[in-house]
């Protein structure tokens, strides 16, 4: 499909979707990892833009995090931490800016959220294991696991993609 052809998936209410897929420069090291698709998206206005760790309060650049102890269901429920490469306990951080997301999400009554695969906070379905080796388990970020509690449909851009080629 050519990106011009894209349309939302819910035309009566924006996608939510990770900022750094739009090109915004908030990865922890500063970059982005634009999107064409999602790009195209936001270019006609039918999505909405949000990152996580910045909402919660975290600067850009930032030393990368890990969930440590469990996946972003379990630092919900008090069970897992969420620790950076310095050894700094940034938990708080993490759930601020979910509980941020899902005020915005209520707010503008988002649906649909398209999310980064694999990041501590917007992950779906697959994380790295908190050990900084690169090495990944299943399970959820922080943010996507409490926007599916919420009842919001969350997937990662390559689930997405997938669909939208089909
Ligand atoms: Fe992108 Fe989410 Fe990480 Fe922010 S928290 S940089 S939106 S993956």
């Amino acid at each position: 499909m050519k990106p011009n052809s894209v349309k939302p998936a819910k035309p009566d209410s924006p996608l939510l979707v990770s900022a750094c897929l739009v090109g915004i420069p908030c990865r922890y090291a500063g970059g982005n990892c634009s999107n064409d698709q999602l790009q195209t998206l936001a270019a006609q206005g039918d999505v909405l833009p949000l990152c996580p760790e910045v909402l919660g309060g975290l600067p850009t650049p930032r030393p990368p995090a890990e969930i440590q102890g469990g996946d972003g269901d379990d630092v919900l429920e008090g069970q897992a931490g969420v620790v950076n490469t310095e050894g700094k306990d940034v938990t708080a951080e993490f759930l601020a800016g979910a509980q941020k997301a899902l005020r915005v999400a209520h707010r503008w009554d988002i649906k649909e959220a398209i999310l980064k695969a694999r990041s501590p906070s917007c992950g779906v379905g697959q994380i790295y294991d908190g050990s900084f080796s690169g090495r990944l388990v299943e399970g959820d970020g922080v943010t996507a696991a409490l926007l599916k509690r919420e009842g919001i449909i969350v997937k990662s851009e390559e689930e997405w993609e997938k669909r939208e080629a089909r």
